[in-house]
């Protein structure tokens, strides 16, 4: 069943009003006719059964049969800072790191980040929450993972204190990724990770992450592309505590 996050505004009491892009794509994009049933997403913790009313754009109605928490959400919050990276790797990483439970996305600013916020200003925020949104719709997730602004690394640092846990990948680390995550007196719930540009973070990067209390961890032996870095550590941090079984 097709699935949509939408404004609390549109919500009103049993009626749910889809305008514009939203009733485009469901009375024209994916043909649904009156009587067609949708799931629709609150953002704050509920879905809704719909049934369309009528199937007009660009003013669409809907009627809620029901209401149930959002399901889909890991209980592990996890945050990635990513490096940032040419536009279609970044935005890969927002869209799969959404699909497997990425909670909160920080872009990040490093000493060999090619890509640096100048170039970053106009309407790449509401781009990327599209991306956001539209992949939280495709993987059944509860929730839209959140976007922050740009920042330079030491800020991300000091944000990152207050995650039980902070690993940095990097090439060569000594510590194994799964020795850190479970090398702990109870399994966090609150993760941050670090991930490089494509350069890697320098030594003074990494040395200033551990004196955050960051830890450097390794994802083995080869060497990935951020962006596939990016994924693959966020995957084995989600199934190693659980969220992928
Ligand atoms: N030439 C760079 C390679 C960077 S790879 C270097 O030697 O550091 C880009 C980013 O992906 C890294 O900064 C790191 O965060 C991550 N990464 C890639 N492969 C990794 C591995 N095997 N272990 C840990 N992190 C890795």
């Amino acid at each position: 069943m097709h699935r949509f996050f939408v404004e609390p505004d549109q919500i009103q009491g049993a009626r749910v009003l889809f305008a514009d892009a939203q009733a485009h794509q469901i009375a024209r994009v994916l043909r649904l006719r009156p009587g067609d049933q949708v799931v629709v997403l609150d953002n704050r913790g509920w879905q809704y059964m719909v049934m369309l009313e009528t199937a007009v754009s660009p003013q669409l109605i809907g009627t809620v049969r029901n209401r149930a928490a959002a399901e889909g959400e890991p209980r592990l919050r996890l945050t990635l800072y990513q490096a940032l990276l040419q536009r279609d790797k970044f935005e890969w990483v927002l869209q799969k790191g959404t699909e497997i439970g990425v909670a909160r996305f920080v872009p990040l600013l490093t000493r060999r980040s090619l890509v640096q916020t100048a170039a970053l200003k106009a309407n790449k925020q509401a781009r990327w929450h599209k991306i956001l949104t539209e992949a939280a719709e495709q993987s059944w997730r509860g929730r839209v993972p959140e976007l922050a602004p740009p920042v330079a690394l030491a800020e991300a640092l000091g944000a990152a204190a207050t995650a039980d846990l902070g690993l940095l990948a990097e090439v060569g680390a000594e510590r194994p990724l799964r020795a850190a995550l479970h090398g702990l007196p109870t399994s966090p719930t609150e993760v941050a990770l670090f991930i490089g540009p494509e350069g890697g973070f320098d030594a003074d990067e990494v040395a200033q992450a551990q004196a955050a209390g960051v830890t450097p961890v390794s994802l083995g032996p080869r060497v990935l592309r951020t962006e596939t870095a990016a994924i693959v550590a966020a995957a084995l941090i989600l199934h190693e505590l659980g969220e992928m079984q």
